[in-house]
């Protein structure tokens, strides 16, 4: 069996390093918002190329915290409306809707599974106030394009970079230096993978990061002394540690992503088989390998039988979803079908030749 992901072998690579950090953890003695964290905030605030990096618990938690932040500066209030893709994964309404704003879900490109850029234009109504684009799958969404849109109405571009670490837009920028600010997200499948919970905010504005830091801890500004009704919301110091491991190989592992994804690119041949749109080649970091098929489930069947692994990123869309009742009066032609054909194939940096040789000619003989 190619298991869709291998997390065991992933992490195992690191283990003599994990185990040092952990008895150095141990030994510390300090286990909230220690030395690690505040080393793996600057590590990662320069690996992205921004001023500041806020460790959180969790992405979706990043997400929120951004805009609790902006809440906290006045320049966000209750149901200001913000601009979010329709076929994103439900985190990033969610985090909208707990900070009290009101998501506007909008239509998404056939092709690139991005935001469709006449959507969010016709989207923008008086109480627009932000765009929230996601990089969905690894591939960054038109942030030119929507930087612009975001200048001529004034507002502000929030990344959710959950799915992107280390993608590299045309100017060189990386994800989580492409908007205002961004949010990403450490859960253990993700580019850059924790052993648990881990999420961070990254920024280049100093009120705003300075507001996050208080915020994700109680609204503390020190010890006992609380600015504003905060959060509990701290990236966890053990986490932060063993993210410092990480680090330094998420370049080489994304390399290793995007080698393999041009494997799949070149050689899956199958005319039933619609292969993802790649719109920057260099710059995708392929979180996600994810074709398209009219017949699923036989397709389904076909990976069962010869034992690959598979998911589907995500078969119910979020204005289906019970949870969002709300949204179930829309409908979203292009993100319904999306959510009816995708299906995401073995990828990660520890799939070797072998088993993507295998995955190509399984799905050939599909
Ligand atoms: C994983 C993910 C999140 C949420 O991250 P958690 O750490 O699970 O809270 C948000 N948005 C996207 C696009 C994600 O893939």
């Amino acid at each position: 069996m190619i298991p869709f992901l291998d997390l065991h072998k992933m992490n195992h690579r690191f283990e003599k390093e994990f185990k040092n950090k952990f008895t150095d953890f141990l030994d510390a003695g300090y286990y909230i918002l220690g030395s690690n964290v505040k080393s793996f905030e600057k590590e990662f605030a320069t690996f992205c190329g921004t001023k500041h990096c806020i460790g959180v618990g969790n992405g979706l938690d990043a997400l929120r915290l951004i805009l609790e932040g902006y809440k906290t500066l006045g320049k966000l209030k209750n149901k200001d409306e913000v601009l979010v893709a329709s076929n994103t994964y439900i985190a990033t309404i969610l985090a909208i809707k707990q900070a009290g704003l009101k998501p506007i879900l909008v239509e998404s490109e056939a092709t690139t599974f991005n935001f469709n850029l006449e959507a969010i234009s016709r989207s923008i109504s008086n109480k627009t106030k932000a765009i929230l684009p996601v990089h969905l799958y690894g591939q960054l969404a038109p942030m030119d394009a929507i930087n612009k849109i975001a200048t001529d109405h004034n507002l502000l571009v929030i990344e959710d970079a959950a799915q992107a670490h280390g993608a590299i837009a045309n100017t060189g920028l990386l994800a989580g230096n492409l908007g205002d600010a961004a949010g990403f997200s450490f859960y253990p499948t993700k580019n850059l993978g924790a052993l648990g919970d881990a999420g961070a905010i990254t920024t280049n504005d100093p009120e705003l990061a300075e507001v996050i830091r208080k915020l994700r801890n109680y609204g503390s500004s020190s010890k006992y002394v609380n600015d504003y009704i905060g959060f509990n919301s701290r990236l966890d110091d053990v986490q932060a540690a063993f993210l410092r491991v990480k680090l330094p190989f998420l370049k080489q592992d994304n390399i290793r992503r995007q080698e393999i994804a041009h494997r799949y690119i070149a050689e899956i041949c199958n005319p039933k088989i619609k292969l993802p749109t790649i719109v920057n080649k260099k710059g995708h970091v392929f979180h996600l390998f994810v074709i398209q098929i009219s017949n699923r489930e036989a397709m389904i069947a076909h990976l069962t039988k010869h034992e690959v692994g598979y998911l589907i990123h995500y078969p119910i869309p979020p204005h289906q979803q019970e949870a969002l009742v709300e949204f179930s009066n829309l409908t979203f032609p292009i993100t319904e079908k999306i959510h009816q054909e995708v299906l995401s194939i073995p990828i990660g940096p520890v799939l070797n030749n072998n088993e993507v040789q295998k995955i190509i000619e399984v799905l050939n003989s599909f």
